[in-house]
């Protein structure tokens, strides 16, 4: 029940493979048609069906990767083992700024699309959703799916029946009694807050949905060969997370924040967001904002993404929660990574000092660097 690849495969190819002998990789991010194993560990990726099958974290089982100083490590591959720290989470997340990763040994697990169960439901506003949320996860259940979108963010993704509301979905999979038992729990989670909720979806339009998640390279190129015709429309996210009780507080003083203090404000044409990775004790919420350009290309990072992020990012460590749900914190939040950590930077900044001594992995990826920063404090 495991598979080992090395770092260049693709995720689809590994997908595509197991899914001919009854099995699949369980990972499934937007990137999955293009990203590879090296990028998927070192980012600490997550998937779309992370609520059953966890994130990249969950399913190493080991690795092989190389130091700067030339130092190769086999991290073995065991079910479990208490042989002193969990040395895997030094590679997984690093970003390339601590080693490169040559060979990923990862878990399968069976796959049984045949018992999939998909539900929809238009709810009132988000804070409604979050509360299904938490009951269906606290209460033990592990649907594959189940999220939660804000009206803005809804209109994007379910043009064809959101009315304007805010949407909640799930899907339950696996071997069919624990399919239907988890399906059971939904529609309990839902009965219970049935004053928030509006109206059952048909769940056919849930599995239209479930059948085009990914994004293909065709689509990238097109959104980008979009954005170079029609220069003044761009749109970025920022991925969050916190307990059950912080979330729904840091997204309205988000979006309050925003509406209220982002000087650009009449330029955004969405700003909302959706949840879309839940755990027992908490649920990221995954920020989506989109704004037409006025100003010139060049000043388009300092007047618009960067105050956008900012808030997103102050609001949520003001709280407790973190900036970085899943997609790492690259150059693009570096200035924040004392904040995100902490008393526990300690750990980070010698685990840098001792693997990378001259600085010569990615540089500026997770450790703020003056020189050569994307954005200057
Ligand atoms: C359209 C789109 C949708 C996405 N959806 C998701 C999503 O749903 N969930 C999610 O988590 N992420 C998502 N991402 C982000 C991204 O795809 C993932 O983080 C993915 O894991 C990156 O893999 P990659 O092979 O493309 O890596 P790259 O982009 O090539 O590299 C990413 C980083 O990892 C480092 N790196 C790459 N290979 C190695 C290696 N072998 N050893 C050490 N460091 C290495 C690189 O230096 C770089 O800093 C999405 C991105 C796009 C463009």
């Amino acid at each position: 029940m495991q598979a080992t690849v090395q770092s260049g495969v693709a995720l689809q190819d590994l997908e595509d493979e197991l899914r001919k002998i009854g099995y699949t990789t369980g990972h499934s991010p937007q990137s999955k048609p293009v990203a590879q194993y090296g990028g998927l560990v070192a980012t600490r990726s997550i998937g779309q069906f992370s609520t059953l099958y966890g994130g990249i974290e969950d399913m190493v089982v080991g690795l092989e990767c190389v130091f700067p100083t030339g130092q190769i490590c086999r991290i073995k591959n065991v079910p479990r083992r208490a042989g002193g720290p969990d040395i895997r989470h030094i590679a997984i997340g690093n970003e390339g700024t601590l080693c490169y990763i040559t060979e990923v040994t990862i878990k399968i697990f069976k796959y049984f699309p045949e018992n999939n169960l998909f539900y929809g439901y238009l709810i009132k506003d988000v804070a409604t959703g979050i509360k299904v949320l938490r009951e269906v996860f606290v209460n033990g259940y592990r649907p594959s799916v189940a999220r939660v979108y804000s009206e803005e963010d809804a209109r994007q993704h379910f043009y064809h029946f959101h009315d304007g509301k805010c949407v909640l979905i799930f899907m339950a999979e696996g071997a069919k009694p624990i399919a239907d038992a988890c399906g059971q729990g939904i529609e309990e989670a839902v009965e219970k807050f049935k004053d928030g909720i509006i109206k059952k979806v048909d769940s056919a339009l849930i599995e239209d949905w479930f059948n085009h998640l990914n994004w293909s390279q065709k689509d990238i190129d097109d959104e980008v060969q979009e954005m170079i015709n029609n220069d003044s429309h761009s749109g970025y996210t920022t991925e969050i997370s916190a307990n059950w009780e912080t979330i729904p507080k840091i997204y309205d003083n988000v979006i309050n924040r925003i509406r209220k203090e982002f000087k650009q404000a009449d330029d955004l044409v969405i700003l909302g967001g959706h949840s879309s990775h839940s755990y027992l004790n908490g649920t990221n919420m995954y920020f989506v904002y989109q704004y037409n350009i006025n100003c010139e290309p060049e000043d388009e990072f300092r007047m618009y993404h960067h105050p956008l992020q900012t808030i997103i990012v102050e609001e949520t460590l003001k709280l407790g929660g973190s900036m970085c749900h899943h997609h790492g914190i690259g150059k693009y939040r570096n200035q924040w990574t004392k904040e995100e950590h902490g008393s526990a930077y300690y750990m980070l900044e010698k685990l840098k000092e001792t693997f990378d001594p001259n600085g010569v992995m990615s540089f500026g990826n997770i450790f703020y660097q003056e020189e050569g920063a994307h954005f200057q404090k």
